[in-house]
């Protein structure tokens, strides 16, 4: 790492110096080098002692503050100043040499790389490389020219890596230069900027000299100013080349945008008596969430360290198999539960996880505690407070946000990462896209022989003569899969929509796995669509795919679908989904209990984790599987399971058990499945159900305590208390607009723009692209109609697409990779602007916001995690 910067440094200084004086240059960074070393030791001094002596949180501010001024005045670290430092860097007289923003970075930068912790905006705010081209502006007043000529001597040589070493230590500085996909990307699109960030990475002196050489006017001009704005080589180049007026306008401001107009809304008095008592009984319920939910023993960013910030390595043989030994864990299926013993003689469980009767009792207990009136006056008025405090600081700081996603380079909302966290899969093309690939198929293979259907085989030209359809009569409106009006409320008409054409059959031969042709031309339409995402580069989806728990060879016969097509791509990760119809099962006689059912689900995923070469396939499936879903109308009425419930094996009648019974018995089994897998050192899947789309508390109520992450959360608009605990614990909302609007809410009156001005973790998903978009990224125009109605700003699209990035299971490179490599960091450390183009001040004030809340909470004794769970 340092040695890329250093050659960054080296080779972007000497494209600096094409028409300039090299020695004048290289005097300039000797000179540097000294005041730096000078300069360093002060700074650890001043940071460090204000480090214990405050640790509040505006330290960012004051950081970047007193490294100016601790630095180069020595006085005082007033907002004011640092502003007018910021603005007019040449105005003062008296300290011109130490003001060159460059100098100024120079020397914040060993000191912070001296301490540990690094407050995280600072580094950027001094490094970021639009910063640089304030000096354009005053290239010419001659204050900054004697920098580079009055230097002191230096004992290292000016030639050589070495001489920038110090200077550019920064890890931050470094990442974005070699920001991997960042310069693909420039290759790509914008050339302009290419030629001068690529030989960070190259670093070739030749190759330099081409890319600074000017191709046309044009180019040259960019070039120029890349230059300029990316690496302030002070003085050398502004003569020549004076910036456009307005960039430099807003480039002048970069160092301002950091700081932030803070509110201090928090009463001072103590809390009253009734109060306290509401915050005990919320920190009873987050308590009781972190008796449940599945936690890593240790974080995968313990586990692997990135120290290669350039793209990972797409993994080119995604299905190899190498066999694994068996180990000698045994397990048992017990109360529906699956219990795992190190071998065969074992008396004691494993992993033992919470049984059935206190997770009712505990879910009673949440519900109870949320319906209390007081709870719900005070938590109303908290998540009143956190809205407003939202606004206010939209109000005190929109313009410097905006301001701070002009000034990061190349990032815009359309390069920042956005995974689109809950999509079905068999709904994951749009209509049109379905409608043309049935068309070709018509075309190309009428005589392929597609389906069993009253007792004779049938082509593909034979089932459409069925059906008295020709490929010229096909139309989207024809296709009918698209949701409409007569779908509201009517989730089993909306399950209607995805026969093609009203014709189940045309479904079973396009949109099933396990069919006369083992499911080849849906897996010829996923390639297709995993193809157009791989296009679109930016977008992921998480794919959620069907295990009904009819039969335990199904995920057999899944896993080899997805083996045998090699469905894999670097954007996709995939969810297992499982729908809650154990009614249907029984009422066909597929299954004699609700144990049946677990037993079909759960038992192939011990055995194959025990022993892999049991189902060789799934075993490698499963290395892409990330998480489990749960699915189905939670409109439909249930009763609310008591205390003392059957255990799934008397659970024999004609009845389907209610969310939260087949909500504890699938985290229960992922529960020990998980701890067995990652005992073994395999990836882990996550309970991530639809939860609170329609239907009662109780299903919010009982992912609130076992799930990682739900998709939809809609009623939490009903409950103030249990909204308030999905804030405070921060877990993620997989929301569906479009598709609410076509099924339960109409989308004016969705609760997004509020659970997003309230702080909730929310993410935009489309859920059911085929049912209800009508463009070819669905993802993008699931944003986009959500920023027109609600008039989201481009910082609140960026926010929501980091946090779709954390939502998702995609592994730890990939995210370090997408969204920043201390992403794990809470609170403005983990951000990078140059990655998620969002402002830290929108991420500190999130951060913010948050700690006071668990403060309050915690009646001021709160432990504030300093990194997020995985
Ligand atoms: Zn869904």
């Amino acid at each position: 790492m340092e040695d890329h910067s250093t050659k960054a440094w080296f080779s972007l200084c000497l494209a600096a110096m094409v028409g300039a004086s090299v020695a004048a240059a290289s005097a300039f960074w000797l000179h540097k080098r000294a005041l730096d070393e000078m300069l360093a030791r002060l700074d650890i001094e001043t940071v460090e002692r204000r480090k214990y002596k405050n640790r509040s949180n505006s330290r960012n501010r004051r950081l970047s503050d007193k490294i100016t001024k601790d630095s180069v005045l020595g006085s005082s670290n007033s907002l004011p100043e640092m502003s007018s430092f910021a603005n007019g860097i040449d105005n003062s007289k008296s300290d011109n040499k130490t003001r060159s923003p460059s100098m100024e970075r120079s020397d914040s930068q060993p000191s912070f790389a001296a301490m540990s912790a690094i407050p995280p905006g600072l580094p950027r705010v001094q490094t970021r490389r639009d910063g640089q081209s304030t000096p354009g502006k005053r290239s010419s007043s001659g204050v900054q020219r004697p920098v580079a000529v009055i230097r002191p001597t230096t004992p290292r040589s000016p030639v050589g890596g070495g001489v920038f070493e110090s200077m550019e230590g920064s890890d931050e500085e470094d990442h974005v230069l070699h920001n991997d996909d960042d310069s693909n990307f420039m290759m790509a699109d914008e050339e302009g900027e290419i030629g001068t960030l690529a030989p960070a990475d190259g670093v070739v002196e030749n190759e330099l000299e081409e890319n600074v050489k000017p191709k046309s006017p044009g180019s040259e001009k960019a070039t120029a100013a890349t230059i300029i704005r990316s690496h302030s080589i002070p003085g050398e180049l502004h003569g020549m080349h004076a910036p456009d007026p307005v960039a430099a306008d807003i480039l002048r401001k970069i160092p301002e945008q950091e700081t932030f107009v803070r509110l201090n809304v928090s009463p001072l008095e103590a809390p009253s008596d009734e109060e306290e008592e509401v915050c005990l009984l919320m920190q009873e319920c987050l308590k009781l969430r972190d008796k449940y939910v599945f936690r890593e023993r240790e974080h995968p960013w313990e586990k692997e360290e990135i120290t290669d910030p350039s793209t990972p390595k797409p993994n080119l043989d995604p299905f190899n198999y190498q066999p694994e030994p068996a180990s000698m864990h045994t397990f048992k299926m017990v109360d529906g539960v699956v219990r795992v013993y190190p071998h065969e003689a074992a008396e004691e469980e494993l992993y033992p996880v919470l049984d059935a009767t206190s997770f009712f009792t505990d879910m009673h207990r949440i519900l109870r505690i949320i319906s209390l009136g007081n709870v719900r006056t005070l938590c109303h008025h908290r998540l009143r407070l956190l809205e407003q405090k939202f606004s206010l600081h939209l109000m005190l700081n929109a313009d410097r946000e905006f301001l701070a996603q002009k000034s990061a380079p190349h990032r815009d909302l359309y390069n920042v990462r956005k995974v689109d966290t809950h999509v079905h899969h068999s709904s994951c093309m749009n209509q049109k896209h379905l409608l043309r690939f049935i068309k070709s198929k018509l075309r190309k293979e009428p005589d392929e022989v597609v389906i069993f259907r009253d007792g004779k085989y049938l082509t593909l030209r034979e089932v459409f003569e069925s059906l008295d359809l020709t490929g010229y009569d096909l139309n989207v409106d024809l296709l009918d899969v698209h949701a409409d009006k007569n779908t509201f409320h009517r989730f089993d008409k909306f399950n209607l929509k995805y026969n093609p054409c009203g014709q189940s059959r045309l479904r079973e031969i396009f949109l099933k796995q396990d069919n006369l042709i083992q499911g080849r031309f849906l897996a010829e339409l996923t390639k297709q669509v995993f193809s157009d995402l791989q296009a679109s580069k930016y977008q992921m989806a998480e794919y959620r795919i069907s295990i009904y728990g009819r039969k335990q060879s199904e995920w057999d016969q899944l896993a080899s679908w997805i083996v045998n097509n090699e469905l894999y791509s670097e954007n996709v990760m995939w969810l297992i989904q499982l729908p809650r119809l154990y009614n249907v099962y029984k009422d066909m006689g597929i299954v004699t209990s609700f144990q049946t059912l677990l037993d079909n689900v759960f038992l192939p995923l011990f055995e194959v984790t025990v022993d892999p070469a049991s189902h060789p396939q799934l075993h490698v499936f499963l290395k892409q599987v990330v998480g489990f879903d749960m699915v189905d109308d939670e409109s439909k009425p249930e009763r609310r399971p008591t205390k003392h419930m059957q255990t799934p094996e008397q659970w024999n009648n004609p009845f389907n058990p209610a969310y939260s019974y087949w909500a504890y018995y699938a985290y229960a089994n992922l529960y020990t499945l998980n701890k067995l897998r990652e005992s073994k050192g395999m990836p882990t899947i996550k309970f991530r159900p639809h939860s609170g789309e329609a239907g009662d508390l109780d299903h919010l109520a009982a992912t609130f305590l076992v799930a990682h992450n739900i998709a939809h959360g809609n009623n939490l608009r009903k409950s103030p208390g249990l909204q308030y605990l999905y804030y405070l614990a921060q877990i993620g909302l997989s929301m569906s607009p479009l598709s609410n609007n076509s099924l339960f809410l109409d989308y004016h009156r969705n609760p997004f723009p509020m659970f997003f001005a309230r702080g909730l973790n929310v993410s935009l998903s489309t859920d059911d692209p085929l049912q209800i978009h009508l463009t070819k990224e669905p993802l993008v125009e699931e944003y986009s109609i959500a920023a027109q109605v609600w008039k989201l700003s481009a910082c609140d699209l960026c926010e929501i697409a980091r946090n779709s990035v954390y939502q998702s299971g995609f592994f730890h490179p990939l995210k370090a990779h997408w969204v920043g490599k201390n992403y794990f960091k809470r609170g403005p450390e983990g951000n990078d602007i140059h990655k998620t183009n969002v402002p830290h001040m929108r991420v500190e004030f999130r951060h913010e916001v948050w700690r006071e809340e668990l403060q309050y909470v915690n009646l001021g004794e709160a432990i504030i995690p300093e990194e997020y769970e995985s």
